[in-house]
């Protein structure tokens, strides 16, 4: 589909421009395809286009399309919503990357069902980089005790940090909550913890996270369109 096509291009172009522009390599941040609320076959088609790396929300809405996605086998996938405890089995045995830890109950259950034969699970702690009382993530201050743990668990690979950014504010503000969160990272590098990876950055602040460092960029409307409808598990 044209549609779907011309949008991954115009976003892969976007990004190879920003990085270029901040003096960084045209491929340092890598595109994930949020996918959630579309379809299996959109996802197909934006995988037949050459994307490999997808990111979902709602746990259950994203297993049955693992299923009904089985001829696309190398996609990875990225689990970037929050995870109910009694969900934890399906991320351990299907996903590649979880990027919203933010508690060490989920990640030992994470750790503990990740089957043996598969590598580890790649995780990010989610900064709720804001301080903003209605979203997910722990407080910054919290990241460097919670990695400690986290380095612990055997089937986990603790990578970096992921935020979300607050909506609606000023570049400056932007600025500022992208580059509290490469401070984190370096806090992180500082006490040993050998993370590299900053989850950050949407359709609306892509530009501006990778800016500020940004290693994996998110990216739903700008390639899928407007997202249709809310699904809540
Ligand atoms: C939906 C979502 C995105 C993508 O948002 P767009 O604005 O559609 O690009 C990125 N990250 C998270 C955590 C999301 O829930």
């Amino acid at each position: 589909m044209d549609f779907l096509h011309n949008n991954l291009q115009n976003v892969l172009s976007r990004i190879r421009t920003v990085c270029l522009q901040s003096d960084r390599a045209e491929n340092a941040a890598s595109l994930i395809a949020v996918s959630k609320t579309f379809p299996a076959e959109d996802i197909r088609t934006v995988y037949r286009c050459g994307q490999r790396d997808f990111g979902e929300n709602y746990i259950q809405e994203w297993y049955a399309k693992t299923d009904e996605l089985a001829d696309c086998p190398d996609i990875v996938w990225h689990i970037i919503g929050d995870i109910q405890s009694n969900k934890t089995k399906y991320v351990a045995e299907r996903a590649h990357w979880v990027h919203t830890v933010s508690r060490l109950k989920i990640a030992e259950r994470l750790s503990h069902q990740r089957p043996t034969h598969m590598p580890p699970l790649q995780i990010c702690i989610e900064v709720n980089i804001a301080q903003e009382p209605n979203k997910h993530g722990i407080a910054p201050e919290d990241v460097l005790p919670l990695a400690r743990e986290l380095i612990k668990l055997p089937k986990l690979a603790l990578r970096g940090l992921m935020c979300v950014a607050k909506a609606d504010c000023s570049e400056t503000e932007l600025n500022r909550q992208f580059q509290t969160m490469r401070n984190l990272l370096a806090e992180l590098n500082q006490a040993g913890i050998a993370a590299d990876v900053l989850s950050m950055g949407m359709s609306s602040d892509m530009e501006t996270a990778i800016r500020n460092g940004a290693t994996h960029v998110r990216i739903g409307s700008a390639i899928f369109g407007n997202r249709q409808y809310a699904q809540s598990t």
